[in-house]
């Protein structure tokens, strides 16, 4: 059973509250998915530490800084939010007892210290020593197994944050009981991540429709002249793609756009063969834009794909992943999906079933 922060009693979030979040996008739809974890804390501790990561640092890389997220954070709650640049924890310790009860801290970038990665205990220690319970709400960094996801659970009680409890939630039930015909949809630039759900779903998805990287590294498999597109290059993963490659239900791109010598979105063929589908879908599950939706002459087959999930009626609809969400809130048509995940690559995990690391580590 996973400890949840909702059925807390409130003698046990006294003291102060270590809170590990997402602020990895660009916008900030991540950080206000928090909000009402960060107010429920506000009314029973009396200091927030606030933890997160924020791209993949090398090291203290300053253009990865936490710091103008803790600003945007103070922003959304309309309170002054104090940063402390690390990652010297006994200068942070020291920082954190001298604030007042009341008080909201963020942390610089985990990332920028070794152990974090390394779900190394004794920097997760280090960390579990800066207050007296833990909460992950941080549902898309928890297939990580990392030491402010992992490890520090070992050493604070810990709980689930709300808007965790509502992914696990919402997203059981989809695995439990998926509508039929259940269509999914991957793109984004990391095909690996994909690979799960394809094995997992093999059977009980009518059909896989393909764009990104994932379509890039499937095409190429199948002996298209894919020229140098983004492919997925992971050695121990060819096997399992070309597997993949081979199943009847997976829909690759018929046709596709170029720029610069590489497959940048799914032509317009495409996009009418994927929209079909998705028309008479009774849940589908998207992850991963369709093309570089960034540059607008290849934003077409995502927003083809949004409309034709959004124009069916009838369908239980699934969205989730930093950048899919993203394109969504851009052109509005996020609430128009039945669920948002906050994650990409964790959502796709939990519903291939795997064990995600974070989430295990609050069943303790
Ligand atoms: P998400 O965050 O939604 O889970 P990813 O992080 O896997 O998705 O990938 C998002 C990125 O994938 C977008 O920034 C987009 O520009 C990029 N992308 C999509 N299609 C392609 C492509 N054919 N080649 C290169 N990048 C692509
Ligand atoms: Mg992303």
């Amino acid at each position: 059973m996973i400890r949840y922060l909702s059925k807390a009693s409130p003698k046990n979030l006294k003291g102060t509250a270590v809170l590990r979040l997402d602020f990895n996008t660009k916008d900030e739809w991540r950080m206000r998915a928090a909000l009402p974890t960060i107010r429920l804390l506000l009314k029973h501790s009396s200091k927030i530490v606030i933890l997160s990561h924020k791209g993949r640092p090398k090291g203290a890389e300053k253009k990865f800084s936490l710091k103008r997220d803790a600003a945007k954070l103070g922003r959304m709650l309309g309170k002054k939010i104090i940063f402390l640049a690390g990652p010297d924890f006994s200068k942070v310790e020291k920082a954190i007892a001298e604030t007042r009860a009341g008080s909201v801290l963020v942390i610089e970038n985990l990332r920028f210290v070794k152990g974090e990665k390394e779900n190394d205990k004794k920097f997760a220690k280090k960390l579990a020593s800066l207050g007296d319970f833990y909460v992950n709400d941080a549902f898309a960094v928890s297939h990580r197994k990392n030491a402010s996801v992992a490890a520090i659970t070992g050493f604070l009680p810990s709980f689930a944050g709300l808007e965790l409890e509502r992914e696990v939630k919402l997203l059981s039930r989809v695995i439990a009981k998926p509508k039929k015909p259940l269509v999914i949809v991957l793109g984004g630039a990391k095909a690996h991540d994909k690979l799960g759900v394809l094995k997992r779903f093999r059977k009980k998805a009518s059909w896989f429709l393909l764009g990104g990287a994932a379509a890039n590294t499937l095409l190429l498999l199948r002996g298209v002249d894919v020229k140098d597109s983004l492919v997925d290059k992971e050695k121990k993963d060819i096997s399992n793609l070309r597997r993949v490659a081979g199943y009847r239900n997976v829909v690759l791109p018929v046709d596709v756009k170029f720029g610069n010598g590489k497959i940048l979105d799914i032509g317009g063929m495409t996009s009418f063969v994927f929209s079909g589908k998705l028309s008479k879908a009774g849940t589908v599950i998207w992850s991963g834009p369709m093309g570089v939706f960034e540059k607008k002459e290849f934003s077409f087959g995502t927003l083809a794909v949004a409309k034709a999930i959004v124009g069916n009626k009838k369908v239980f609809s699934v969205a989730g992943g930093g950048e899919t969400v993203m394109f969504l809130k851009k052109y509005k048509l996020d609430k128009k999906f039945s669920f948002i995940s906050t994650g990409g690559g964790a959502m796709l995990d939990f519903l291939a079933d795997e064990k995600l690391p974070g989430i295990e580590a609050l069943k303790k």
